[in-house]
């Protein structure tokens, strides 16, 4: 299969060919005719799986081929709104517009919070004919009137499950609602829960559905393993890793941003290069952090798992879990950082006593265990006995804001009340003892995402008719 094969124009052809891409990938194999056949679409694919193109490039066309019939005051009108969950995937997102839009004549931005707002109105008000967004800062200029979206042909939600993960079904909805009704809606999710398909349900007009399985999947192309180690001597090891292996370039997950600050600080102390990349750093900070860290001057990159959410660098040789998540989910998520394009990596984790409850649900999702190793002169002690880990209270306040300013955070402000879907901390935030139940959300990420069909989702299949292949309208 190629890319010429699949339909598309000469130009995006080009732009595709001179970015290296020579195949197109399964996603893109199913997205790409789907999409220029105009109906709605309900894709499972992950991040790594190749699926911005999946989508980018043919609204690239569509757009091109059937020219603007409005204009917004003269201005050219949004025609497709893509949203993303954070911001650096926004910014992947209309970055990877402009590199495959590089023979094509459209215009994209992309509007994020934790960044000054007025480039962006600016921007808005020249015109574009793509705008990528995170919704949080998306209602912000709708409310100001800084953005019209009544133009908008087309509707990306990218990795919605994680956008409801994250609390924004309320602002999806309020953005829904100043949407033209007649659109085509493009839905992409790594995993199918009963929110998820409640929203495909209530958006989605008769879809064509795909489904790939990861690119990359945990056990095939990652090296995984684990290093025992006592809580205290987490720190001491990593740097002994780092040193001895010399590593280069590390992401290493903690599971909150204290921890990640902490961290990057006592490694800079070993003299390693490190920084934190969380929700609360501002986002000139994160940008600067990933950069530095993609550009191969910074060893450790410490990041929560929002944060890192999203992040694509080529080719990561090192992914270390310094805590090991509570969401078994987010452990596969995590090692799909590296071993990427069909690059082999690694990926280490450094496990206590505390977290073996972890470690067991993480092995029962992925079907397989994890080979130990423990590492001379870091042998835990056997003594030891399991604490309690703290976790907060709602996994939401972990998350980065997706794109809203701090003052929408803050108790009693506008996202408190929104965030997480109902019950989300509960089955989320697991407690050790606790953690025997089995993970009530999604779908385990290291099998290919199943699409709802209606025997398996009662209620699902009133109005989405479930016809593999189907076409929408
Ligand atoms: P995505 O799942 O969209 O985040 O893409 C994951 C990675 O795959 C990105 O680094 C893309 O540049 C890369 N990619 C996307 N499509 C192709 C392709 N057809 N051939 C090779 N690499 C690709």
């Amino acid at each position: 299969m190629s890319f010429e094969n699949l339909g598309l124009s000469a130009e995006l052809i080009r732009a595709v060919a001179e970015h290296g891409y020579t195949t197109p990938t399964p996603i893109q194999t199913q997205a790409i005719p789907a999409v220029l056949a105009g109906g709605d679409l309900l894709a499972g694919a992950q991040t790594g799986t190749g699926k911005t193109a999946g989508f980018v490039l043919p609204i690239l066309q569509l757009l091109t081929k059937h020219p603007a019939p409005h204009s917004a005051n003269g201005r050219k009108p949004i025609r497709t709104l893509i949203l993303a969950p954070t911001r650096e995937l926004a910014a992947q997102i209309e970055e990877s517009v402009r590199i495959y839009g590089k023979y094509s004549k459209q215009t994209s931005t992309v509007v994020f919070g934790g960044v000054n707002i007025n480039p962006q109105i600016a921007q808005l008000k020249r015109g574009v004919d793509i705008l990528v967004a995170t919704p949080g800062r998306l209602l912000d200029h709708q409310q100001q009137r800084t953005v019209d979206l009544s133009h908008v042909e087309i509707l990306v939600l990218d990795e919605a499950d994680r956008m409801l993960d994250m609390g924004f079904i309320r602002d999806i909805k309020r953005i829904l609602a100043v949407l033209p009704k007649r659109r085509q809606n493009l839905l992409f999710s790594a995993t199918f829960s009963a929110e998820i398909k409640a929203l495909a349900d209530s958006l989605l007009n008769a879809p064509a559905m795909i489904e790939v399985a990861r690119r990359n999947s945990t056990v095939e192309i990652i090296n995984q393993k684990v290093h025992p180690v006592d809580r205290d001597r987490k720190r001491e090891l990593l740097t002994h890793l780092i040193s001895t292996n010399r590593w280069q370039q590390v992401l290493v997950f903690t599971r909150t941003k204290h921890g990640a600050n902490r961290l990057a600080e006592q490694l800079n102390k070993d003299g390693i290069t490190a920084l934190a990349i969380h929700g609360n750093k501002s986002q000139g900070a994160r940008t600067r952090a990933l950069a530095e860290f993609k550009g191969g001057d910074l060893q450790v990159l410490c990041a929560t798992d929002i944060a890192a959410r999203g992040i694509d660098i080529d080719q990561l040789p090192h992914v270390v879990n310094y805590d090991l998540p509570n969401v078994p989910e987010d452990y596969v998520h995590r090692i799909g950082r590296t071993g990427r394009a069909g690059a082999s990596g690694e990926a280490i984790s450094l496990v206590c006593v505390d977290e073996h409850v972890f470690l067991r649900d993480i092995e029962r999702l992925i079907k397989r265990d994890i080979p130990q190793e423990v590492i001379a002169g870091f042998t835990p002690d056997p003594r030891a006995k399991a604490e309690p880990i703290q976790l907060r209270q709602g996994r939401g306040q972990q998350h980065n804001n997706g794109g809203r300013g701090n003052a929408r955070n803050q108790p009693g402000g506008g996202r408190s009340q929104g965030r997480g879907v109902p019950g989300a901390s509960q089955s989320r935030d697991r407690h050790p003892q606790t953690a025997a139940a089995k993970p009530q959300h999604g779908q385990p990420a290291h099998q290919p995402a199943r699409i709802a069909t209606p025997a398996a989702t009662p209620g699902a299949g009133r109005k989405i008719v479930y016809r593999a292949g189907g076409r929408g309208r």
